[in-house]
C-alpha cells in the first residue's frame, strides 16, 4: 500500500500524521543531544523536561483540579484492573457497574482481592446499553465505584457520569479518554491505557486524587502501590520514556485542534457521518447497541449475515480500510473513530458503506 491507510484499528489505532512526522524529525537527534530520546538517562534533565511537560500539557487540557497527580505507568490498563483492588479495597466492597467486556475484565480481577458488588448489570441486554444512572445501587461505604467509560468491544459509552457523592468514582477511560471534556472533580481516579487515544502502547495514564490513598498493606509490591510512583513523580523506575513523549506530542496536536472541545467536534461529526451510513440504510446495516447509549470512539454495526459480513471486510480491505473486522468475541463489524482518525476517512467509510450496499442490497 502507498500512502495512509484508512486506519479504523481498534488499538493499537491511528495516530496524527503530523506527530509521526515531529517524531521521525527528531527521532535521531533530539533536541541537538546527538542521541535519541530512547538513548538518553530518564534522570537527565532533557528527557526530565519531557515527562514534566507532558504532566503539565495534561492539566492544561483536562483542567485537572488541585489535589490529583498524574502517574505514567506500565502494564496497560489491564495492570489497573488489579491495583485498584490491591489499592483501594482493604477488607472494604468495590462497587462495580458490568457495562461488557471490559468491565468484566476487571470485575473478575478485583474478586481475587476482595469482595465486590455490582451497583448495575445489562447483562440482561446482551450489553447493548448503559444501564440508566437512576438505577445504580452500591453500599454508601464501598471503597470505590468503578465504571468502564466506553467498552470498545460493545461499542457503548457512558454519556453522562454518574455522582457517587462520598463513594469516590473510578473510571477505566482507555478508548474514551481525552476525545470530549471531563470534569475531572467528579472522580476519584482516572485511567487509560495510551494506545487508542493518546500515543503509542507502553504508558498508562492515571490520575489519582491524592488523600484516596490510605495505609496500604506491606503485602503489596512495591511497584503495584500507587503511593510508589506518586512519591516519585512516576520515576521510580524507567518510565516508559519513548510512549510518553510520543503522548506530549500527541497532547499538543490536541491543543492545536482547540483542545477537548475542539476534539469532541470533530469527533461528532466523524462518527456522526458512520452512524448516519448505519440509519438510512433502511435496515441494510444495523447498529449493535441502543441508540442512547452509542459510543463516539467505536461504531458497531451488523449486516443481514454472517456471510455478507466477511464479504464486507473483504471488499473494505481492498479498498484500503483496515480493522473493520468487530471483535472476535461478539462478531459483526467495528469502525473505532478515534482521535487521530480522520474526517476524511471517516467520509470514505460512509461513501464506501453506501456503495457496498448499492451492490449487495
Ligand atoms: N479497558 C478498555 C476499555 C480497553 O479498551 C482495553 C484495551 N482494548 C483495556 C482496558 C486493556 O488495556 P491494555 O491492553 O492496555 O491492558
Amino acid at each position: 500500500m502507498t500512502g495512509r491507510a484508512y486506519n479504523f484499528n481498534a488499538g493499537p489505532a491511528a495516530l496524527p500524521l503530523e506527530v509521526l512526522q515531529q517524531a521521525q524529525a527528531e527521532f535521531v537527534d533530539f533536541k541537538d543531544s546527538g542521541m535519541s530520546i530512547m538513548e538518553m538517562s530518564h534522570r537527565g534533565a532533557i528527557y526530565e523536561g519531557v515527562h514534566n511537560e507532558t504532566q503539565a500539557l495534561l492539566k492544561e487540557l483536562l483542567a485537572i483540579p488541585e489535589g490529583y497527580q498524574i502517574l505514567f505507568l506500565q502494564g496497560g490498563a489491564s495492570t489497573q484492573f488489579a491495583m485498584i483492588p490491591m489499592n483501594f479495597l482493604q477488607g472494604r466492597t468495590g462497587s462495580y457497574v458490568h457495562t461488557g467486556s471490559w468491565a468484566d475484565k476487571a470485575i473478575k480481577e478485583a474478586k481475587s482481592f476482595g469482595n465486590v458488588q455490582i451497583a448495575a448489570t445489562s447483562e440482561a441486554n446482551k450489553y447493548m446499553n448503559i444501564p440508566a444512572l437512576s438505577t445504580l445501587n452500591y453500599p454508601q461505604d464501598a471503597a470505590y465505584l468503578h465504571i468502564t467509560s466506553n467498552e470498545t468491544i460493545e461499542g457503548t459509552q457512558f454519556q453522562q457520569y454518574p455522582d457517587t457523592g462520598g463513594v469516590p468514582l473510578i473510571a477505566d477511560l482507555s478508548s474514551d479518554i481525552m476525545s470530549r471534556p471531563l470534569d475531572v472533580s467528579q472522580f476519584g481516579m482516572i485511567y487509560a491505557g495510551a494506545q487508542k487515544n493518546l500515543g503509542p502502547s507502553g504508558v498508562t495514564l492515571v490520575i489519582l486524587r491524592k488523600d484516596l490513598l490510605g495505609d496500604v498493606p506491606k503485602s503489596v509490591p512495591t511497584m503495584f502501590r500507587y503511593d510508589t510512583h506518586l512519591k516519585n513523580n512516576s520515576l521510580y523506575n524507567t518510565p516508559p520514556g519513548y510512549s510518553i513523549y510520543m503522548v506530549n506530542l500527541v497532547l499538543k496536536w490536541i491543543k492545536g485542534k482547540g483542545g477537548l472541545a475542539g476534539i469532541e467536534q470533530l469527533n461528532r461529526e466523524k462518527t456522526g457521518l458512520i452512524y448516519n451510513a448505519i440509519d438510512t440504510s433502511e435496515g441494510f446495516y444495523t447498529g449493535c447497541v441502543d441508540a442512547d447509549s452509542r459510543s463516539m470512539m467505536n461504531v458497531t454495526f451488523r449486516l443481514a449475515n454472517e456471510e455478507l459480513e466477511k464479504q464486507f471486510v473483504k471488499a473494505s480491505e481492498a479498498a484500503g480500510f483496515i480493522g473493520l473486522k468487530g471483535h472476535r468475541s461478539v462478531g459483526g463489524l467495528r469502525a473505532s473513530t478515534y482521535n487521530a482518525v480522520t474526517r476524511e476517512s471517516c467520509e470514505a467509510l460512509s461513501a464506501f458503506m453506501a456503495e457496498f450496499q448499492r451492490v449487495n442490497g
